[in-house]
């Protein structure tokens, strides 16, 4: 089977998991095709980790943002210093950030503080956003509709179709992870088929959500041919066209020449 030229829209490659081995795991990435990653920041202690390894690596692409995972982590300072660290170092926007309502996550009148914060931040440096929804997709789609004319991506998408289409309206794309590897998935097989494929993304979020081959290992970037691999079996267009979009669909977004 050929190999690909694929984007990784999503992998924390700064990730202490990644300390021991991560020129082996950014060279094995290349080996399967994966020629561009974008690394979306998730708290402050980690940007500087993040600038000098993209700045290393020059096909990598640095995000800084505040994720709603470590919201316990933010204090208000930390906002001041997210544009600090945008008016001075390039970057490809703003995230990851966004809201996750699953039980064990911290106080949601926090993180809604910080995301909506990020999301001015965004707008105010013109730049897209990276959000992370698990269970709010309606109310990320509520703090987006106060913001017309922002863009980013929704990434490791688990909302529902009309959702999607409603993010897709706004000029948001859809990324899909590997959630999608798994044969009971149907709900996302489905919404593959039906979304415009200019407007999805695909990404490992390494070193989390490994595929279905990958069970309980550490996720890297080069099984991103695996989430390429379960995509195409629900489009219809040739697999070159499908590689080829995507790609665009990233570039275009992050502005990645
Ligand atoms: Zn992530």
């Amino acid at each position: 089977m050929p190999v690909y030229s694929l984007i990784d829209s999503h992998c924390h490659l700064d990730f202490s998991d990644f300390d021991s081995d991560r020129a082996a795991v950014i060279e094995r990435a290349r080996q399967n095709g994966v020629t561009d990653i974008v690394v979306p920041g998730a708290f402050v202690g980690n940007w500087t980790k993040i600038h000098d390894l993209c700045i290393t690596h020059p096909n990598l692409h640095p995000c800084y943002g505040l994720h709603p995972y470590w919201t316990d982590r933010h204090d208000e300072n930390d906002l001041e210093k997210l544009r600090q660290q945008v008016a001075s170092n390039p970057c490809v926007a703003i995230g990851e950030c966004g809201l996750d309502y699953r039980q064990q996550q911290a106080d949601r009148k926090k993180q809604l503080y910080f995301f909506t914060a990020q999301l001015d931040i965004a707008v105010e440096k013109k730049l897209p956003v990276v959000i992370h929804a698990v269970r709010a997709t309606e109310d990320v789609i509520q703090q987006l509709r106060l913001r017309p004319g922002l863009r980013g991506m929704v990434h490791s998408y688990s909302g529902s179709y009309e959702q999607a289409r409603q993010l897709i309206d706004m000029g948001f794309y859809i990324s899909f992870g590997g959630a999608i590897t798994h044969s009971r998935a149907k709900k996302l097989h489905a919404m593959i088929g039906k979304l415009p494929l200019t407007s999805l993304l695909i990404e490992t979020d390494a070193p989390d959500q490994a595929g279905s081959a990958h069970q309980n290992e550490r996720n890297e970037p080069a099984y991103l041919v695996e989430i390429f691999n379960a995509l195409c079996k629900f489009r219809k267009e040739e697999r070159a066209v499908i590689a080829q979009q995507i790609c665009k669909n990233v570039k275009t977004l992050f502005n990645i020449t």
